[in-house]
């Protein structure tokens, strides 16, 4: 979604959603808000996060910290 207009299918990009709330990539239009970076924002969130999201990197980056030491704990056992 861009100023000019979306360029999805046939000029009808999606609002964003619940999730989106708080990110930066979302605007608003005249006619709701839209994601700058994606035309169909419930895409992005089906399989978890949205990668393109500005307020979620925090929690990425806590889930990749709570991984390492289980992968730590499984070298160690072998
Ligand atoms: S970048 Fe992702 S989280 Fe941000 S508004 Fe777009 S779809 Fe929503």
């Amino acid at each position: 979604m861009t100023a000019k207009g979306c360029s999805f299918n046939g000029g009808n990009c999606n609002q964003v959603i619940d999730p989106c709330k708080g990110c930066n990539r979302s605007k608003e239009y005249q006619s709701g808000w839209y994601c700058s970076a994606a035309p169909d924002p419930s895409v992005k969130w089906k399989y978890g996060n949205c990668n393109l999201a500005t307020h979620t990197t925090m929690t990425v980056k806590q889930e990749k910290a709570k991984l390492n030491p289980i992968k730590a704990s499984k070298r160690g056992n072998k």
